[in-house]
Parts: structure tokens; C-alpha cells; sequence
């Protein structure tokens, strides 16, 4: 078994964000902007975007942290949404998830302009995706396709198993998947909890995708020998040994599924930090596309 390095690929990645940052300073432009708006204090989300701005600083972008109580109002939110819309010195901005039960994710979603959505959560953003046109790619599944490409992993052809569909990791990930690109060109199944027999189609997959938020899940009779698996789940279980009471696990079980796969990622250190390289990729990208 050979790790998938999120943590060392995405220190690449900023190495190379930030040589850029410095090629259009030293040109006399203007860095990236990237502002996050972070509604209430649970702590995994304060944790997301804390990591958000400090990669922000760390590779020479501006970064700007908007914070609100738990309970603004939903009009005030789409308010500073609509100025952040509006300031030519944001390039781009995320709206950390979930926001509290009485503000709609989706009216907040579509409130965002697309050309500044690097998260690429905006249906128009989506439909580029569906479509193949040049978009902001969600910034899990593009962090996910980046590390197959940096590790020269052969996707063409094979049978890709992606467990769970949400909006942001699940469906965008089957769509990369089987788009004609490569990394791509995968034959691609997308299982859920309603999907039968989903043991035996998991065991069919040469690279195994799971997203579905529940702790060491997929275990190694659902995984066939040599498949490559990306564990995006990320729960926190109570663990007094920890000063921050808690540790990290993923949806596989990693100890018994390394000793079957051929490549597989940690938690933490695997997608988790590809994510945050992927919103700063976007950020360079809706910068450049601002200029023109
Ligand atoms: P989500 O919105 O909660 O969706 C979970 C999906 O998993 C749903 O489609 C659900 O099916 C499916 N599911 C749940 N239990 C299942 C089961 N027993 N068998 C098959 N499918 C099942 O999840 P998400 O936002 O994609 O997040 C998933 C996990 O990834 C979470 O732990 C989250 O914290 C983590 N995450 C990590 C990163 C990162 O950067 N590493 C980024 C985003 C999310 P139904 O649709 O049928 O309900």
C-alpha cells in the first residue's frame, strides 16, 4: 500500500501559488483576495475557515474573515453577500456550510455572483461542470482529481465506485470522474442509502470515493484487493487522550483497507488539505479571469 499525501501535494501546490503571488507582485499587480464568511462557532466549521485565511496569508493572498452570530438574519447575510458581490477588491469569496436551520443554504447559493464562487457550489458554476466549460470545480473532487493526477494514478477505463451524493463531493466527484479528461474517463457508479447490495458494487471498484460522514464505515470486505481508495469522510469522536478532546476519523477503516489497497489516504492529511489547496487554486484562477 502506497499513501496518497495530501498534506505533502498540498504544500506543492501552495509552494507553486505562491512563486505566482510573488511573479505578479513583483509585476505591480494586485494578489488574490479571497474573503470567508463564517455564520456562528461550531467548532469543525471555525476550524475550516481558521485554515482557509492562515493558507490565505501563508502563500500572499489578502484574506478577509466576515463573522456573524448564529442567529443574523438571513436578509443580513444576503445583504453583505451583496457587497461583497459588489467590491472590486474581493476576487473571490465562500460562504462557510452548514449555516444555521432558519438561513436557506440555497437562497444564500444563488445569491453569490458565479464569477466569484470559488467554492463552485452556484448552479451556473455546476452546469459549466456538467458541461465541460471552464468553471470553478468544487474544491473537494478538484482537490481529489489532483492528487490522482500528481500521483499518476490510471483512472481510464476503470470502474469508479463514489459513496454518497451530496452536492458538493459526491455528485461533482462522479461527474470529474467520468468526464473526457484525465484524470477521467472512468466508468463511473454512484452509491447511496437507498443503493442495494452495495457491498458487492463497492468490491467491484478499482478506485473507491467515500463520502458519507459516517466513521470508519467501509471496511476491508468491501474493498477488492489492489483498488485505490480516497477517503474523504471527516468525523470527529470523543477521545479523552486528545487536550482537544477529540480525534479525527475517516469513513474507512483505515488500518484493515491499507493492508488490501493499492493506494489510499489518511485522515487527517489527505483530502482535507487538497481541499484548501483547490479553494487558493480558485482564487488565483478568479483573480486572473477578473483581469481578463
Ligand atoms: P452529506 O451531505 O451528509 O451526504 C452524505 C451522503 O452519504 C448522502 O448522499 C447519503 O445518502 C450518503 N450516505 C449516508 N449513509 C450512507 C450509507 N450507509 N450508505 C451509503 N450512502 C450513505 O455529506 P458530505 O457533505 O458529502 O460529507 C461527507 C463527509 O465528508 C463528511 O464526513 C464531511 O465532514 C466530509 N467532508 C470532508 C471534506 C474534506 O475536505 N476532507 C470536505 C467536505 C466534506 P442519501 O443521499 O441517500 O441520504
Amino acid at each position: 500500500m502506497q499513501l496518497l499525501d495530501g498534506k505533502q501535494t498540498s504544500e506543492q501546490i501552495k509552494q507553486e501559488i505562491a512563486q505566482e503571488v510573488t511573479r505578479i507582485r513583483e509585476a505591480g499587480g494586485k494578489v488574490p483576495h479571497l474573503a470567508a464568511v463564517l455564520v456562528g462557532s461550531d467548532g469543525a466549521s471555525e476550524t475550516y475557515v481558521n485554515n482557509k485565511v492562515k493558507s490565505c496569508e501563508r502563500v500572499g493572498f489578502e484574506s478577509t474573515l466576515v463573522r456573524f452570530d448564529a442567529d443574523v438574519s438571513q436578509q443580513t447575510l444576503l445583504d453583505k453577500i451583496a457587497e461583497l458581490n459588489a467590491d472590486d477588491s474581493i476576487d473571490g469569496y465562500i460562504v462557510q456550510l452548514p449555516l444555521p436551520d432558519h438561513i436557506d443554504e440555497n437562497t444564500v447559493t444563488l445569491a453569490i455572483d458565479p464569477d466569484k464562487d470559488v467554492d463552485g457550489f452556484h448552479p451556473t458554476n455546476i452546469g459549466r461542470l456538467c458541461l465541460g466549460m471552464p468553471t470553478f470545480i468544487p474544491a473537494t473532487p478538484n482537490g481529489i482529481m489532483e492528487l490522482l493526477r500528481r500521483h499518476d494514478i490510471e483512472t481510464e477505463g476503470k470502474h469508479c465506485v463514489v459513496v454518497g451524493r451530496s452536492n458538493i463531493v459526491g455528485t461533482p466527484m462522479s461527474l470529474l470522474m467520468s468526464r473526457n479528461s484525465n484524470p477521467g474517463n472512468a466508468t463511473v457508479t454512484l452509491v447511496h442509502s437507498r443503493t442495494r447490495d452495495m457491498e458487492a458494487i463497492c468490491r467491484s471498484a478499482d478506485i473507491l470515493v467515500v463520502a458519507i460522514g459516517k466513521a470508519e464505515f467501509l471496511g476491508a470486505d468491501m474493498v477488492r484487493e489492489g483498488a485505490v481508495v480516497i477517503d474523504v469522510g471527516i468525523t470527529r469522536l470523543p477521545d479523552e487522550s486528545k487536550k482537544s478532546g477529540f480525534r479525527l476519523a475517516g469513513d474507512v477503516d483505515f488500518a484493515a483497507v491499507s493492508e488490501k489497497c493499492s493506494w489510499i489516504t489518511p485522515v487527517p492529511g489527505g483530502v482535507g488539505p487538497m481541499t484548501i489547496a483547490s479553494l487558493l487554486q480558485n482564487t488565483l484562477k478568479a483573480r486572473q479571469f477578473r483581469q481578463g
